[in-house]
């Protein structure tokens, strides 16, 4: 039997996780779930799975996830470190689902054991590629992509030599603005931004995905995993999301990988690998769905991109800069306190007040202080300082 933990199980990578594993329940045992505030669904969850431990990341929260999962044999916890050490117990397979810089830390302990770690959790690659792919390799831990384009970029390059890989190219769906003007896009509200055209996503990945920020943070994801340099790297709009990546090969052959938009295909391709197991995604029908289209991104329109060109580039700790700054530049637009286009001006201008960013980050505490000054820096800029 496998143990399996999910960390963000509440949210929309976690639901996925959750409705795959219940359609074998009997083949696992689950170690932990955490969610945040999501109380009712974490208890619901824990118990469908008779999970040993049921982890909510806010200390205020814990007296209602003790009263709901009283009775049960299940243990509880609250708060940033009850996280942490739920990674510390050790499981075959652990999704990495929680959003944004918090899902680092429980990555990075997870690997310690030496299993497998799904990571949807962008954000580890992003602010600490270089140190999670080393503690992976110290640990003999294996990470799976589970972001679609990275699952896609995975599977075109099983077999295949990394010596003749000539381009890998991420399709992007463009998002609710893809055809708005700038002047439209500068009065977008929060409930177009999150009006996603074609994935079913968390809050906030959706509004990366309308202002391009999550494409951003794919381009030096992809970056960091693959160890492909950024030159080689291409995004593509593609308004269908059906093709979620293509690797070129030197003999110009190029390998496409195409799916439905639904996670369930990544989730479950990390969860059978190295094999293939059955996953309740919906064929395709090409002929049904007729045309596929792709155009070149506009970099005016969406600066994110030309910004995360920079972030691989230079790469040392610019990710976990430009990354902390777009989570507090979301959370003013959120709060209704900024214009959706201000979100890249603040994270641009947070790398140029930043010293320092060049150097290589000697371990995980180099790159949360990094994080704390990013925020504290785009906070005053975002707060007109
Ligand atoms: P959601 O917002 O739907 O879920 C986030 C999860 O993390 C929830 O369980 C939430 O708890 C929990 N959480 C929130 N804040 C914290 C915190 N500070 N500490 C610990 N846990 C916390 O996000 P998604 O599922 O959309 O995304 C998860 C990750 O997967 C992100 O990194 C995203 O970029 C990536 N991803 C998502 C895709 C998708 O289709 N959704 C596709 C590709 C990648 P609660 O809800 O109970 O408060
Ligand atoms: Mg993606």
């Amino acid at each position: 039997m496998r143990s399996i933990s999910i960390f963000g199980a509440t949210g929309s990578i976690g639901e996925s996780t959750f409705d795959l594993v219940m359609r074998a329940p009997e083949t696992y045992r689950t170690v932990a779930l955490t969610g945040g505030r999501n109380i009712a669904r974490l208890a619901e969850m824990a118990i469908a799975l008779r999970a040993e431990l049921a982890v909510t990341a806010y200390d205020d929260c814990l007296p209602a996830l003790r009263e709901a999962l009283a009775g049960t044999k299940i243990e509880v916890a609250g708060g940033e470190a009850a996280i942490a050490e739920a990674a510390d117990r050790p499981a075959d397979w652990v999704m990495s689902g929680i959003v944004g810089a918090a899902g680092l830390v429980p990555g990075m302990r997870a690997l310690r054991h030496g299993g497998t770690l799904a990571l949807a959790n962008k954000e580890s690659l992003v602010t600490a590629g270089p140190l999670l792919m080393e503690t992976a390799r110290a640990h003999g831990a294996t990470i799976l992509p589970v972001d679609s384009e990275h699952s896609a970029v995975f599977q075109a390059l099983t077999g295949e030599d990394a010596a003749c890989v000539e381009r890998v190219i991420i399709t992007a769906s463009g998002g609710p603005f893809r055809n708005w003007s700038a002047e439209r896009i500068a009065n977008a509200t929060l409930a177009e931004a999150v009006a996603h055209p074609s994935w079913s996503m968390g809050q906030r990945i959706s509004i990366d995905s309308a202002s391009m920020f999550n494409k951003a943070l794919e381009l030096i994801e992809t970056r960091e995993y693959f160890g492909i340099s950024p030159d080689k790297i291409e995004v593509l709009v593609h308004p269908q999301s059906i093709v979620h990546a293509l690797v070129g090969f030197c003999d110009g052959g190029i390998m496409a990988h195409l799916g439905p938009a639904d996670m369930r295909h990544a989730i479950g391709f990390a969860l059978h690998w190295p094999g293939r197991g059955d996953v309740p995604v919906e064929r395709l029908n090409l002929a049904q769905i007729g045309k596929l289209e792709f155009q070149d991104p506009d970099i005016a329109k969406f600066p994110a991109l030309r910004i995360a060109r920079d972030v691989m580039e230079a790469r040392g700790l610019h990710g976990a800069a430009f990354n902390a700054a777009k989570e507090i530049a979301l959370d003013h637009f959120i709060a209704g306190s900024l214009a959706f286009p201000r979100m890249a001006a603040i994270v641009e201008e947070t790398l140029s007040r930043m010293n320092g960013l060049g150097r290589t980050a000697a371990n995980l505490d180099d790159v949360l202080e990094v994080d704390a000054s990013a925020r504290r820096v785009a906070t005053s800029i975002a707060g007109g300082r």
